[in-house]
Parts: C-alpha cells; sequence; structure tokens
C-alpha cells in the first residue's frame, strides 16, 4: 500500500466508494423486494382469505339460520326467506371461490379440499331445507336443532382453517421482521466496513500529500540554493574568484544606466599586469597563476564597498566599476591600488620597469549621458591604459573627458 502512488490510491479510493455505493444498493434493492414479497404473501396470502372465511361463517350464522329462524317465527314470509337463502348460498360460492383463488400451501390442501367437502355438503343441506320451506311438510318440519348442529358443524370447520390462516399470518409476519432486521444489520456491517476501508484509504492519501507537499517545499528550497550558486558560480572567474567578463557586461550597462539617471558619476578603471609575459617565461604559467591570485586578492581588498566592483576582464587584465563616489577621488583609488600591488613586492626579474611586480593602470570618471555608445567608457579606460603602459608603466592615467 505504502508503494502505491497518489493516483492510483485515489483510483482505488473511488473504487470502493463506487463499490460501496452499489452493493449497498443492491442490499437495499434485494431487501426492499423481499420485504415486498413478504408483505404481499401476509395481505394477500393470509389477510384477505381470512376476510373471506370470515365472510362465510358469517353468511351461515347471520343470514342462512337467522333467515330461517324468522321464517319458523313467521317473521319473514316464505318468498323473502326463499330468495335471502339463494343469495346467501350464492355469496358462500362467491366467497369460497375468492378463496380458492389465492395461492395456497400444499400442507393445508387437504384440509382445504374437506372443508370444500363440507361447504358442499351444507349446499346440499340448505337445498333440502329450501325445498322444506317452499312447501311446508307437517310430516317432515325443519329440526332447528339439525339446524343448529350444522352451522356449529361448518362454523367448527371453516374456524380451523381461520385458526391456520392466522398462524400463517403471523408466521409471515414473522419472517418480515426477520428480514427487515436483516437487511439494517446487512446494510450497517457494509455501511461500517466501507466507511472504515474509505476512512483508512483518504487517512493514507492524506499523509502521502502532506509528505510529497513537505518534500516539494524541502526540494524547492534545496532547488532555490543550487540555482543561487550556479548563479554565482556563472559569474565568478574561478583561478581569481572575482566577477567575470560576463557579469562585467551586465553590470556595467546595468550601473552606466543607474549613475545617467541619477545624474551621478561613474568610474571605471582597467588594469594590466607589465610585462607579465615576462613573468611567465622566467617564473612559469603555474606561478603566473598564483601571481593573478594575488593581484585579484589585492583588487578585493581594496575595493570592498557595495557599490565597487572588481573584475578579471581577460588574460592579466582586470576591470573596476566603482559607482557611489566623486571624480575628484577616482584617481586616488587607482594609485591605492597600483600601490598595494607594488607592496606585494613579488619579485619579477623579468620586469624593465621594477624589480617586482607592477600593474599599469588606465581610467576614466564621467557622470555618463544617454548619447553616449555603448563601450565609450571602456574605449576611454583603454586609451588611458595605453598610455600608462606608454608613458614607462608602473603608473595610473585617468581623465574626466572622453
Ligand atoms: P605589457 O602588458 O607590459 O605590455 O606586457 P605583457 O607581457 O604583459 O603583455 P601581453 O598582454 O602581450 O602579455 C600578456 C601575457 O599574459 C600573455 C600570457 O602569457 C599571459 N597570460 C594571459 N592569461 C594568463 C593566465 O591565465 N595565466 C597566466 N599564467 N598567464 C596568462
Ligand atoms: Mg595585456
Ligand atoms: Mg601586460
Amino acid at each position: 500500500m505504502e508503494s502505491l502512488k497518489l493516483k492510483s490510491k485515489l483510483l482505488y479510493l473511488l473504487l470502493l466508494v463506487g463499490f460501496g455505493l452499489v452493493v449497498i444498493g443492491l442490499i437495499g434493492y434485494f431487501n426492499i423486494q423481499n420485504i415486498k414479497r413478504h408483505m404481499d404473501t401476509l395481505y394477500f396470502g393470509s389477510l384477505i382469505p381470512l376476510s373471506e372465511l370470515n365472510g362465510i361463517t358469517d353468511t351461515y350464522n347471520n343470514r342462512l339460520a337467522s333467515t330461517i329462524y324468522r321464517w319458523n317465527g313467521h317473521l319473514v314470509d316464505t318468498d323473502q326467506a326463499l330468495g335471502d337463502i339463494d343469495l346467501a348460498l350464492e355469496r358462500i360460492d362467491q366467497l369460497w371461490a375468492s378463496y380458492l383463488s389465492h395461492d395456497k400451501r400444499s400442507e393445508e390442501m387437504a384440509y382445504v379440499d374437506y372443508t370444500e367437502s363440507q361447504i358442499d355438503s351444507m349446499k346440499r343441506y340448505f337445498g333440502h331445507v329450501r325445498s322444506l320451506i317452499a312447501s311446508p311438510d307437517t310430516n317432515h318440519p325443519i329440526s332447528l336443532t339439525t339446524l343448529d348442529e350444522n352451522i356449529q358443524s361448518i362454523h367448527n370447520t371453516v374456524h380451523r382453517l381461520i385458526t391456520y390462516e392466522n398462524a400463517a399470518a403471523r408466521y409471515e409476519h414473522s419472517i418480515l421482521l426477520a428480514g427487515y432486521h436483516n437487511a439494517l444489520i446487512q446494510l450497517v456491517l457494509f455501511l461500517g466496513v466501507t466507511l472504515i476501508l474509505v476512512m483508512g484509504l483518504a487517512w493514507k492519501i492524506f499523509t502521502r500529500i502532506e509528505l510529497q507537499q513537505q518534500q516539494l517545499i524541502a526540494s524547492t528550497e534545496t532547488l532555490k540554493h543550487l540555482n543561487f550558486k550556479l548563479e554565482q558560480a556563472s559569474y565568478t572567474d574561478s583561478l581569481s574568484g572575482l566577477y567575470n567578463r560576463r557579469y562585467f557586461n551586465i553590470v556595467y550597462e546595468r550601473e552606466i544606466k543607474r549613475a545617467a539617471r541619477s545624474n551621478k558619476p561613474f568610474v571605471f578603471m582597467m588594469l594590466d599586469i607589465d610585462f607579465f609575459k615576462q613573468y611567465n617565461d622566467t617564473y612559469g604559467h603555474l606561478q603566473g597563476d598564483q601571481a593573478l591570485q594575488a593581484v585579484a586578492k589585492v583588487l578585493k581588498s581594496t575595493f570592498q564597498r557595495p557599490g565597487d566592483y572588481p573584475f578579471r576582464l581577460g588574460g592579466e587584465e582586470f576591470g573596476v566599476i566603482i559607482t557611489d563616489s566623486e571624480c575628484k577621488n577616482s584617481r586616488a583609488m587607482g594609485d591605492k591600488v597600483r600601490t598595494n600591488i607594488e607592496n606585494l613586492k613579488m619579485e619579477h626579474k623579468g620586469s624593465k620597469v621594477a624589480q617586482v611586480l607592477t600593474v599599469s593602470i588606465g581610467g576614466i570618471c564621467i557622470v555618463p549621458n544617454a548619447d553616449m555608445g555603448d563601450d565609450a567608457l571602456i574605449h576611454a579606460a583603454d586609451t588611458n591604459l595605453y598610455a600608462a603602459k606608454e608613458r614607462g608603466r608602473n603608473q595610473v592615467v585617468f581623465g574626466n573627458k572622453l
């Protein structure tokens, strides 16, 4: 589980929720169907038949027996009595036919058949009573005792069927309740399990998201740091540790514009080691490199202010941009760095100007304006450097004009 990707985990969560919903739906559907079936059985299989059976006993008691009693007591006339008997017998036939039309369990069929035979024999008995009412025979009067016995007998027979239907209804009702409870338990159990699984998976997903977020923050920080280092490296000359030519181009353009906007002087000086070719020839290229590093170190320590930018422009040539300065001080700054380099007292036997390593410096200090060409100051500093070399090296030539 831990090794799964976030996407797959989310997919599993979706599938789980979807599966859970489908199963809950199916459980609900089948249980409702089941409950409906039981309700139908209860209603059509037991309750309606019960009312029909009650209707039959009621007809025997209250319509057939009472009609005969009333006729016997001269409370109704013969025609009415015959009509009532016919209607009652017809009603019993209808109720019984309707009762038979409902589904019957095989185990009750024997008793249903027996009841039917009893109803038939009652029909024959009431047919006989009917003929006695229609043409009374004083030798054979209607026996009320036989009537009572027959009514009691059919009542008992039908009542046994009623008792059976009642028991069946109670049984169906208990099944219905059991089914209902079962459905509830199934739903609660399944819902519980699904919920626990979904919550577990969601927790895993959220912790994973949090972890990935933390990792993302950490890698963004690392990336920022690396970017910063890369930027530094791309602006730094590896041998001297000074800013390189690429960064010089950026700073030169930016600071000239800034000085032009704020109407402030801009100082640029170029330094070139004197007779460096000879230095290499005398002491070797490796020591030549160390000399370059020593000169760079002096440049760094001399120009430390935030507006000072010392560069290695290439080979044994260096440049310095100074912002936020007065032109009257610029020459002095050039002299200061020249003296500092001379004061290193690095032996240079090949030099024709001193016994030690020296530099010539050409500089310019000017308040730049927009009409100036891009390289105007570089060109001016280079010209002054050339002049310093021409005048004997180990010196500073500074100008205030282009
Ligand atoms: P000058 O400037 O006084 O006229 O004479 P120079 O001998 O210094 O003149 P040039 O510019 O002709 O010579 C520069 C020499 O600097 C040539 C090369 O051997 C040396 N150089 C350039 N880059 C490096 C470097 O990275 N390391 C070392 N050791 N020497 C370098
Ligand atoms: Mg040179
Ligand atoms: Mg040189």
